[in-house]
């Protein structure tokens, strides 16, 4: 387990309203209640409540309860039966980059094959796109996700690959969420393909020096034309000795040593598992933390599972369903990135893991919600439970089942961000 830090900046301040509104919120005729805490409503791992009320104060959830038992408050939201669960906790997005690869996405679906070589194009572009640019199109994809439900999201660096643009990468994405991740070990750039171990050195020296005061998170993508597990090995336990956690993009486009390494070095999360030996499953399954809300707690090392990327390479699903089964935690991602999963939907996950995963909907949805935040370490989102941040969204639907059962169609109907109504979509 690794404890972190504390930061010299305050990354997510653009996200934070200025002025909060003063005042207590309620809302109120809630059909559905997703609170994501076991014991908490009529049993399940969604801990349902119906016909229920829950009051905001300071942007934290207050109270909750029955619709018939409200305490006063200053402003009302009437959800008017539908169903309100927890924001979505996105925890793997790739967001800060320029230029888009719909060229090699038409290519893939015409049958050539993703290697992972397509990210040097967007290195290219992304070195030569100015701050404004990238900070822009960080900002577009925050608001797509936002209006599909996304309250929390992790964005990670790993487009610029020289020490400079890591640390504006960084520097950017730090002004739109509190999980920034230090991922210089993307790929290997094409100045340094001849000489990795020179590549490696540049990371661990002042690469991470310069990305880590932006940081929470440094993460590698451990994988066969990627980085090795000597490589990958290192540069997360020199980004450990700086104080930030460790997460890994591990077997997805064939088995390896990746997921063993996180579970060895106590990673947060492993992403991807698409590919998983008997004995990953096993190390996966073997530790276990408590946790305020799962009975049982949840693993100590999450897998997080990211069904656009397959969707979007046209490749085989990873299997949610042996993970579920061994007892694994499982999150699910977006993946957001422009090259092997252009996609900012969370509701589009669920759907992709419902109907190719064989995860069930309430699977699914603990996996989108409670699952991202057990994979950020983050104990404050993915419930909806006194004193979480009121980070919420109202479906146009009577249930979460919808949300898989729908696919395609805009059900968001509005989204609270610490206790804020966001534009409606
Ligand atoms: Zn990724």
């Amino acid at each position: 387990m690794t404890g972190f830090r504390e930061r010299p900046v305050r990354p997510g301040d653009r996200l934070r309203p200025a002025v909060r509104n003063s005042g207590s919120l309620l809302v109120d005729n809630i059909g559905e209640l997703v609170t994501n805490c076991f014991g908490a409503g009529e049993g399940g791992p969604l801990g349902i409540r119906r016909n229920a009320a829950l009051l905001v104060e300071d942007g934290v959830v207050a109270w909750v309860g029955s619709a018939r038992d409200t305490p006063a408050a200053d402003r009302r939201i009437d959800a008017e039966g539908a169903a309100v669960l927890p924001g979505f906790v996105d925890s793997h997005a790739h967001l800060v980059f320029a230029g888009d690869r719909a060229v090699e996405f038409a290519a893939r679906m015409a049958g050539e094959p993703y290697t992972g070589g397509g990210i040097r194009t967007t290195v290219g572009a992304t070195r030569a796109a100015p701050d404004d640019e990238l900070r822009a199109t960080v900002q577009r994809l925050r608001t797509e996700a936002m209006r599909q439900g996304t309250t929390t999201i992790e964005i990670k660096s790993g487009y610029g690959l020289t020490v400079a643009d890591e640390a504006r990468s960084l520097r950017i994405a730090a002004e739109f969420s509190e999980d920034t991740t230090f991922l210089g070990a993307h790929v290997v750039p094409a100045e340094y393909a001849d000489r990795p171990d020179d590549y490696v050195g540049m990371v661990c020296g002042p690469m991470l020096a310069a990305a880590a005061p932006y940081a929470r998170w440094i993460d590698v993508f451990c994988e066969r034309g990627a980085f090795d597990v000597d490589h990958a090995r290192a540069i997360l336990a020199c980004g450990q000795a700086v104080g930030l956690g460790v997460r890994v993009h591990a077997n997805q486009l064939g088995p390896g040593p990746g997921v063993q390494l996180g579970v060895e070095l106590g990673a947060a999360s492993v992403d991807h598992c698409t590919h998983l030996s008997d004995a990953d499953v096993e190390a996966l399954a073997a530790q276990r933390v408590d946790c305020m809300c799962a009975e049982g707690g949840h693993t100590a090392t999450v897998a997080t599972l990211l069904p656009g990327a397959e969707f979007s390479t046209r490749s085989p699903y990873p299997d949610a369903r042996r993970l579920l089964d061994a007892g694994v935690t499982v999150a699910l991602a977006t993946d957001c990135n422009p090259g092997s999963s252009y996609t900012s939907s969370m509701p589009f996950c669920i759907a992709l893991a419902v109907r190719e995963m064989r995860m069930t909907p309430a699977e699914a949805v603990w996996a989108a919600t409670a699952g991202g935040a057990a994979a950020l370490r983050r104990t404050d989102v993915g419930r909806l439970t006194r004193g979480a941040r009121a980070d919420l969204m109202i479906l146009d639907a009577p249930s979460h089942l919808h949300l898989a059962y729908r696919p395609g169609v805009p059900l968001i109907r509005q989204v609270l961000h610490d206790g804020v109504p966001q534009c409606r979509p």
